[in-house]
């Protein structure tokens, strides 16, 4: 993706961007693009050995946040499935729609199993649907899903296209309250069942709930940002950022998100480029 489009996607969703003063007192040379450029190479870990890093940039002090200027994006077109693979997504959605595994069933409108392409590289997951989600029967589709949809495609990802989005939970708790600890339960296998049709090479677990429930920990999720963490039997990478609605509620917080992406997404060129595949995704 060029930098001016991306520059045009983190203004829309309210991440700062610092633009080139030509003729200015430092002449062409942004003192804050490069600025960002080497806390991005900060950012991203000389090894994925051992597999939990820390990007420097995540310390106390000011991050200016910027379009990193790498190059294009482009966005890979969907990986093939086989027939095999298409009918085993049909099952599984079929039986999200009807599940009754826990009361939550009593009270939504439909499980929401999620959206995106069959196979895809990358895998965002939430917490739950909320009305709208329960009512449309796609994950973040409301305000939340507009400003995640933003991030991604700043990110050279689309749910057209090459992300997969899901929740933990596939079903609408009442109010919007929390998940229980028995409905986690009842609906982590049919998202262990997606992991594997999917095969996604990295997850990111948007907001505390996510994070703390696939992670099976009760650390704050300032605490699990800027590591990889690991989830499930196929040890799948996973990465920790704000859910989108606390990121409306709390926009300064907008730019530590674009800092997780950025982050997430020099850990998917470093597994990629380990495998010796191409999936650069800028
Ligand atoms: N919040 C979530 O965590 N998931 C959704 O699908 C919508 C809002």
């Amino acid at each position: 993706m060029d930098t001016p489009r991306r520059n045009r996607y983190l203004e829309a969703i309210g991440v700062d961007v610092w633009v080139r003063r030509p003729g200015g007192p430092l002449g062409d040379i942004d003192v804050g693009v490069e600025r960002a450029e080497s806390s991005a190479q900060r950012a991203v870990p000389a090894e994925l050995e051992p597999m939990v890093v820390t990007p420097a940039s995540y310390g106390e002090q000011e991050i200016t946040l910027l379009a990193d200027g790498g190059p294009p994006a482009p966005v890979p077109s969907a990986i093939p499935v086989s027939d095999g693979t298409a009918a085993r997504w049909e099952a599984l959605h079929s039986e999200v729609l009807s599940c009754t595994k826990c009361g939550l069933s009593k009270t939504r409108t439909q499980g929401v199993l999620g959206v995106g392409p069959q196979r895809a590289d990358w895998m965002v997951i939430g917490e739950a649907p909320g009305a709208e989600e329960d009512r449309r029967g796609e994950p973040f589709v409301g305000r939340a899903g507009q400003l995640l949809d933003a991030m991604l495609r700043a990110t050279g990802l689309s749910r057209g296209s090459n992300v997969y989005i899901a929740n933990v939970l596939k079903s609408r708790p009442p109010g919007n309250r929390d998940p229980k600890p028995e409905e986690v339960a009842a609906c982590l296998p049919y998202l262990m069942r997606q992991i594997v049709l999917l095969q996604p090479r990295l997850m990111l677990a948007v907001g505390r709930i996510a994070a703390q429930n696939l992670l099976s920990t009760d650390m704050a999720l300032g605490r699990l940002r800027g590591k990889v963490h690991h989830f499930g039997e196929l040890n799948t990478p996973l990465i920790v950022t704000y859910h989108p609605a606390y990121l409306l509620r709390t926009p300064a917080d907008k730019r530590k998100a674009w800092e997780d992406l950025k982050f997430a997404r020099s850990v998917f060129r470093q597994l990629t480029d380990r495998m010796g595949t191409d999936g650069d995704l800028s």
